[in-house]
């Protein structure tokens, strides 16, 4: 109890509750829990910031006002197809107004979303529509051959690209005027990463605003201020940072691609004070060089939320040395949100830790026998407890749960001062010749290298020692591409037997939208 009396008046200093106007948090908490967090707050920006700029996206901005009416007018539209309350809508688009329109409108009309990762393929994206009960679908038109595939009797309409009939059609043909708010939220269903498999559906229903706000406790967000978005928002990272922006009336700069360049850009343009990106889209504005780099100010950044896979420590003393000291490096996932997050100064000296909690979140460590661990540098299984309740996936399957702490699938150990380390996935582990290896420290430590752009090391058979260590390098032009230097190197500073016996040299690393390497897509 105390502790939510923590949080709330923390929102109060951070701006995203305002406790001297309780007539209007009411009102905004009554929103919230018929509406759901992000329906509710675009209605609460548009009433008090209604000129703000609320989304810029390739066709220009939308302010608060629009947007909140074109959600109205979206949602009259869906209503009109007659489906039961929060029938599930299936959403397969990138980083728009379309995407966000689409949020707002199915909420309004008692809808239930689910946001389809976009680099699902087609056989994949049917069977999700099927599991997840897909009423109707909006989609980009580049996306139309996966949708072509779908039962005729799934209405669909498009979020972006030419063609018909769209979403805009709708909203141009439909009232804008407000709905009678829902008695509850349709809520929505984020689909995992599936980096091992079909994606799973993490459904929520009810979400405290306060809850998804927290992380604000330990990351700067802008007041009504721009923030660009290079992670998708169909996934947790972007969907969570961009709700928590709602709150705050932030400005939401959307692009569909990610393309490093155009970030740099859209960063100058609009003064942005924040950045959201997964790891891998560091590593790729840091490649293009200081001379392309200087051309854009970027002065006005204040920080730079970073999460859905292991941040290389180098990375982020290498983006520390060129764009200030601005990385928060945010530890979560679908199913327990935001767990920890590691500030600048954390990083700095602890490289390579996620931090702490922010307020109301506890992290504990188990060992494989259920029992808490407390003392520092014991690697255990990560667990976490928070606010925003996941409600089992929607094949109904379930996490672990130990005294109201969710397990995460992670490895992980405290510092002496209390700072998390992700050692790996429980499933990454590697046992070679008997000893425990975590890739993750192989991976930092080649990560140093000038020659090395991108690394990671997987477990593969070996009849003499169980399992061995290969390590895939994407090398920069510098590069000798020579095994054996990796090897040395490695020789150098570990233990004999985390020692990568291969070595691969790759242009790229499959990665998935959300920036995680697809380990069983490695040659
Ligand atoms: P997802 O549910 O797709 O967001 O995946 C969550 C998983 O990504 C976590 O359980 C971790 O394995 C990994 N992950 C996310 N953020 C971080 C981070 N900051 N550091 C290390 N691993 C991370």
């Amino acid at each position: 109890m105390i502790e939510h009396v923590r949080a709330v008046l923390r929102m109060h200093q951070i701006g995203i509750v305002n406790l001297l106007s309780p007539r209007r948090l009411l009102r905004a908490a009554g929103q919230n829990a018929r509406l759901g967090p992000q329906a509710a707050l675009i209605m609460k920006a548009a009433a008090e910031h209604p000129d703000a700029p609320a989304v810029t996206d390739e066709s220009g901005t939308l302010t608060y006002r629009e947007l909140d009416e074109q959600s109205n007018a979206l949602a009259h539209a869906l209503k009109g197809l007659g489906l039961p309350d929060r029938s599930v809508v299936g959403v397969l688009a990138r980083d728009h107004r379309g995407l966000v329109l689409a949020i707002s409108g199915t909420a309004r009309a008692t809808l239930r979303l689910a946001l389809m990762n976009t680099g699902l393929a087609k056989k994949q994206f049917a069977e999700v529509v099927a599991r997840e009960k897909v009423r109707a679908v909006l989609y980009d038109s580049e996306f139309a051959d996966l949708v072509d595939g779908l039962p005729d009797d799934i209405p669909r309409y498009l979020t972006w690209g030419s063609g018909s009939p769209s979403i805009f059609e709708l909203i141009a043909a439909h009232p804008v005027t407000p709905l009678p708010l829902p008695d509850r939220p349709g809520g929505f269903i984020i689909l995992t990463s599936g980096t091992t498999g079909l994606p799973k559906g993490a459904p929520r229903t009810k979400v405290s605003p306060l809850a998804s706000a927290l992380i604000a406790d330990r990351i700067p967000f802008p007041r009504q201020g721009a923030a660009v978005f290079a992670s998708p928002l169909f996934h947790s990272t972007g969907f969570g940072a961009w709700t928590v922006g709602l709150s705050l009336a932030n400005h939401a700069v959307l692009l569909r691609r990610f393309d490093p360049e155009d970030i740099l850009r859209a960063m100058a343009e609009h003064r942005a004070q924040m950045l959201v990106a997964v790891p891998t889209m560091l590593t790729r504005i840091l490649a293009l060089g200081p001379e392309i780099i200087s051309k854009y100010d970027t002065s006005s950044l204040r920080s730079v939320f970073v999460a859905g896979a292991a941040l290389a420590p180098e990375l982020t003393k290498r983006f520390h040395e060129t764009f200030g000291e601005v990385i928060y490096n945010v530890y979560g996932s679908t199913e327990v949100a935001v767990a920890s997050v590691a500030q600048p100064d954390e990083s700095r000296r602890a490289p390579g830790t996620v931090g702490r909690p922010p307020v109301t979140v506890h992290v504990a460590l188990y060992d494989s026998d259920d029992r808490r661990i407390t003392e520092a540098g014991v690697p255990g299984r990560v667990f976490v407890r928070t606010g925003i309740p996941f409600e089992g996936y929607t094949d109904g399957r379930h996490k672990q749960v130990i005294d109201g702490h969710m397990a995460t699938g992670d490895l992980g150990h405290f510092d002496a001062e209390g700072l998390l380390f992700i050692d790996g996935r429980d499933d990454d582990m590697v046992i070679s010749g008997g000893e425990n290896v975590y890739p993750v420290e192989v991976e930092n430590l080649l990560a140093e290298r000038d020659d090395v752009l991108e690394v990671a090391v997987i477990g593969v058979d070996d009849p003499e020692f169980g399992q061995r260590l290969r390590a895939y390098v994407v090398p920069t032009e510098a590069s000798t591409r020579d095994p054996q230097v990796i090897k040395d190197y490695v020789k150098a500073s570990l233990s004999r037997f985390k020692v990568p016996r291969d070595v691969v040299f790759l242009d790229a690393l499959p990665r998935n939208p959300t920036g995680k390497v697809l380990r069983r897509e490695l040659p």
